[in-house]
């Protein structure tokens, strides 16, 4: 019997055994490459019966080429790299990794901590030799301080969730989630104009689409207090980084938490790095040892799931079911 493949497109995980042990159960191989371009992908994906995809771009080209896949998991939570729309109509199944987020809140948290209490900046004078908490001036107290969050999905309601003990008042802004929901979390209602302009501090958890594209431009930041803090663990193209970095540089806001950018890895050159108002970190807030087992397992076991002939659990694009006549 002809035995599954299964190729991983791009993955920095230290390894694969999880999956290997999964897919072995079904008849799977799994074949792992490191693809960065559309190109690379067409070149090792055209026989593969599976995809496990982390960041490589899965675009109507490469779904074109394939000539057997059934599925296209991510590892992960966003979707933004895949033709969702080019995979249904060949009716190959995506599916996402729906994962325990919190250690993505605790990230976004812990960079408006490290931001707000300036603690990275306060670690490098004393290990410069400056032990004078003068130097670190001003800090402004959390408490009291609004926090805008823009994206109130799973990860923007844990967000609020742990806020809520740091005494801050919590707004929010989704176009695409009830009334309710807000009230239920103790978060006021706002629309976008209104986040941007009250909020001191504003934390990022919106899906990348081609709506929440440059959502924060130059304009956006223009209006933002002088004083605000920005933060985002979303996608690095929610903000237009051009725009950004003049922001912080002149002064238009006063400080930014990124872990994640618009080129990934950045450029040696890339101008954010070089300013002090900036942390950045290495798009890491999904990690913690139990996210990196949980999402390994969760994303195989899909691809499992399917080549037993069954249908994901997480299923991105549920219009493919019609297509397919299921
Ligand atoms: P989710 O789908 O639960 O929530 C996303 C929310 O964005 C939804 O409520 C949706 O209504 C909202 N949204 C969509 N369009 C919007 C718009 N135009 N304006 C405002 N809100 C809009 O997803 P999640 O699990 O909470 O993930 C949120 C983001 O975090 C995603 O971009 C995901 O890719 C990213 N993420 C990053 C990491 C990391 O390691 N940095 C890890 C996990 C997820």
């Amino acid at each position: 019997m002809r035995r599954f493949k299964v190729v991983i497109t791009d993955s920095d995980y230290p390894s694969h055994e999880i999956e290997e042990e999964i897919l072995s159960r079904v008849g799977a191989d799994l074949v792992k490459f490191q693809c960065r371009t559309e190109d690379e992908v067409i070149e090792c994906c055209s026989d593969a019966d599976a995809l496990l995809n982390q960041y490589a771009p899965i675009t109507r080209k490469v779904i074109e080429s394939l000539k057997r896949v059934r599925v296209i998991v991510r590892y992960g939570v966003g979707v933004d790299n895949v033709d969702v729309e080019a995979a249904t109509e060949r009716g190959i199944f995506v599916a996402n990794v729906i994962y325990d987020i919190t250690d993505v809140a605790d990230h976004a948290v812990g960079l408006i901590l490290s931001l707000v209490r300036k603690i990275p900046l306060a670690n490098q004078n004393v290990k410069e030799g400056m032990w004078d908490w003068k130097g670190i001036q001003p800090i402004s107290r959390l408490k009291g301080k609004t926090v805008g969050i823009i994206g109130f999905g799973r990860i923007g309601r844990k967000v609020a969730q742990r806020l809520r003990g740091f005494e801050v008042k919590l707004i929010a802004y989704d176009p695409y989630v009830p009334a309710d929901l807000f009230a239920e979390h103790g978060v006021e209602k706002v629309d976008f104009e209104t986040l941007i302009e009250e909020a001191d501090i504003i934390t990022i958890h919106t899906a990348l689409t081609s709506e929440t594209r440059h959502l924060i431009g130059e304009r956006e930041l223009r209006s933002m207090k002088r004083d605000a803090i920005l933060i985002n663990t979303s996608r690095g193209s929610v903000i237009d980084e051009r725009a950004l970095y003049k922001a912080l540089k002149e002064g238009w806001i006063s400080g930014a938490g990124l872990d994640v950018l618009e080129k990934e890895p950045p450029e040696k050159d890339n101008p954010l790095l070089k300013l002090d108002n900036v942390i950045v970190t290495p798009h890491m807030a999904w990690y913690s040892r139990e996210s990196l087992d949980e999402i390994r397992r969760i994303a195989a076991e899909e691809v499992a799931r399917v080549l037993s002939g069954q249908i994901p659990i997480n299923l991105v694009n549920k219009d493919v079911l019609r297509r397919i006549g299921r």
